[in-house]
C-alpha cells in the first residue's frame, strides 16, 4: 500500500467545463483521487509527500474515443489486411504505451485485429497502455463500409476487422457474434464514407443491430456520415454518431434532445491532406481529405451550436503520418471548429468517458474516480498546443515513465514481412 502523495500546481481544469481553478491540488491515495483544491490541501495528512508543479496545470488524463489500435504502417489499405497478424499486434502495443507517455490513460477501440488481446494485456499489467474499451470489428453490410470489394469475400471475412451482416436476423447474429468475441460496444456503419456518404443498412436492419445490443446492455456506435445516414442512425436510437460529416440541423437538434454523442474525428483528414503524399498517398486522395476536413469541421460547428455533446476522437491506426505524441492536435481542430479550449478539453475527458459509460469512473478531477490525469507546462487554455507534451502523466495513481514505449531501434534495414506488402499498388480508398 503506497502512502498518499499532494499535487500542487498552478491552475487546474477538472474536465467537467467548470472555470479553472487556481492554487490547483489533487491528492491521490492509491489509484483513487482522494479530494481536490483547497480540500486536497485539507485532507492531506501531515508529512504528506508533496510534489510541486510549479507554473503547470493538472487536468485529466485524456481520451480518444474513437481509433483502431491496429499497427497500420502504410496508407494502403491492402497492407492492413495482408500484414501479419503478429507484427500488427505488437505494434499495435507499441503505438498504446507511445499514447499512454503522450497523455491518453483511456481509448475506446472501433475494430482492429488484436483490440481484445491488447485490452486483456494492458488490464493484467503486462503492456503499458491506455485503458480500452473495445468494438472487436464493425458490423457493417456487405459491399459497404470495411467491405475491401477489391479483394475476394472470403479474404475479407478472414482479415478484415469487420463483420459483415445482410438482414434483420444476420445482424442480430453479428451483435451476438461480438459479444462473445469479447465486445465492451458494439460499432456498426450506416453508411459509405466521407465520399459517397450513401446510406447503408435497411430500417430493419438497423433496428435490429440496436434492439440487439440494447437488450443485452451493449452500447451502439455508429459510422455516419451524410445527413440521410445520420438521421437514420439517430432515428434507430444508435448511442453515438461517430465522423458524423455532413450532418443538418433538424439531425442535429434530435441529437441533442435524444442525448445522441457526436464523437468528432478530424485529425486523421487533415494529416491525410498535409502529410499523405509524402507517403505514397495520392494527392486526388489527399485532396479529398481536405473537403472530408471542411464538411467534418462544419458538422462540429453545426453540432456544438445545437448543444449535442461532442466527444473527441481521432480515428487514429498507426499511420506514420500521424506520431502519437501528436494526437492531441485534435483539439486544435475542435477549436477552429468553434468550441473553446475548455469545451475541447471537457470533450477528450469528461464527454469521452461519459461516451464509454465510463463517467462514475475516470474523466475528471473528482474525489473517488480513478487517479487518472496528466500535468502540462503552462496553461492550455493560452496555449492549448502544450497538451500535447504532459510534464506529468498518471493512471491510476501510477506515473508513467516519459520514455515508455521507445527503445533504441536498429537501422532501418527492409525486410521481407516489414515491406513486402508495402511495395503493392495503392488500394482505392473509398467505394460505395
Ligand atoms: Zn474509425
Amino acid at each position: 500500500m503506497t502512502s498518499p502523495v499532494l499535487y500542487l500546481a498552478d491552475t487546474l481544469i477538472d474536465g467537467t467545463g467548470s472555470a479553472p481553478q487556481r492554487r490547483g491540488a489533487v491528492l491521490v491515495d492509491g489509484e483513487r483521487i482522494a479530494a481536490v483544491g483547497e480540500q486536497a490541501r485539507a485532507a492531506a495528512p501531515a508529512g504528506v509527500h508533496v510534489v510541486e508543479l510549479a507554473g503547470c496545470t493538472l487536468l485529466p488524463g485524456l481520451i480518444d474515443a474513437h481509433l483502431h489500435l491496429d499497427g497500420w504502417r502504410s496508407l494502403n489499405r491492402t497492407d492492413w489486411v495482408l500484414m501479419d497478424d503478429g507484427l500488427r499486434a505488437i505494434d499495435a502495443a507499441h503505438d498504446a504505451a507511445r499514447m499512454l507517455a503522450a497523455g491518453f490513460t483511456s481509448v475506446r477501440d472501433m475494430g482492429s485485429v488484436a483490440a481484445v488481446s491488447l485490452r486483456e494485456a494492458v488490464r493484467a499489467g503486462e503492456v503499458p497502455g491506455p485503458r480500452m474499451q473495445v468494438a472487436v470489428k464493425g458490423i457493417y453490410q456487405t459491399g459497404g463500409q470495411g467491405d475491401r470489394a477489391w479483394l475476394p469475400l472470403d479474404m475479407v471475412r478472414a482479415r478484415e476487422s469487420c463483420r459483415l451482416a445482410d438482414g434483420p436476423d444476420d445482424c442480430r447474429r453479428a451483435v451476438r457474434e461480438m459479444v462473445r468475441a469479447g465486445a465492451d460496444v458494439i460499432k456498426i456503419a450506416a453508411s459509405g464514407g466521407p465520399r459517397s456518404m450513401v446510406p447503408h443498412f435497411s430500417p430493419e436492419e438497423l433496428a435490429a443491430l440496436v434492439d440487439e445490443a440494447h437488450r443485452m446492455g451493449f452500447r451502439v456506435a455508429c459510422h455516419a456520415l451524410g445527413a440521410v445516414a445520420i438521421r437514420n442512425a439517430v432515428d434507430a436510437g444508435v448511442d453515438s454518431i461517430e465522423h458524423g460529416y455532413g450532418l443538418d440541423a433538424a439531425t442535429a437538434e434530435r441529437m441533442a434532445q435524444r442525448g445522441t454523442f457526436l464523437v468528432c474525428d478530424l485529425l486523421m483528414r487533415e494529416r491525410y491532406a498535409t502529410r499523405g503524399p509524402a507517403f505514397r498517398y495520392p494527392q486526388a486522395e489527399a485532396d479529398a481529405a481536405a473537403r472530408a476536413l471542411e464538411t467534418g469541421m462544419a458538422s462540429l460547428r453545426l453540432a456544438h451550436e445545437a448543444g449535442v455533446r461532442v466527444a473527441f476522437g481521432t480515428d487514429y491506426g498507426g499511420q506514420p503520418i500521424l506520431p502519437p505524441n501528436e494526437l492531441a492536435d485534435g483539439l486544435l481542430l475542435m477549436i477552429e471548429a468553434g468550441l473553446s479550449a475548455l469545451e475541447a478539453i471537457r470533450a477528450a475527458t469528461a464527454t469521452a468517458a461519459a461516451v464509454m459509460g465510463w463517467e462514475d469512473r475516470l474523466g475528471t478531477l473528482q474525489a473517488g474516480r480513478l487517479a487518472d490525469m496528466i500535468a502540462v507546462s503552462a496553461d492550455p487554455l493560452m496555449d492549448l498546443h502544450i497538451v500535447r507534451r504532459p510534464v506529468l502523466v498518471m493512471q491510476g495513481g501510477r506515473l508513467i515513465p516519459p520514455d515508455v514505449g521507445t527503445w533504441p531501434r536498429e537501422a532501418q534495414v527492409p525486410s521481407t514481412h516489414r515491406q513486402g506488402a508495402m511495395t503493392l499498388p495503392m488500394a482505392p480508398v473509398e467505394q460505395r
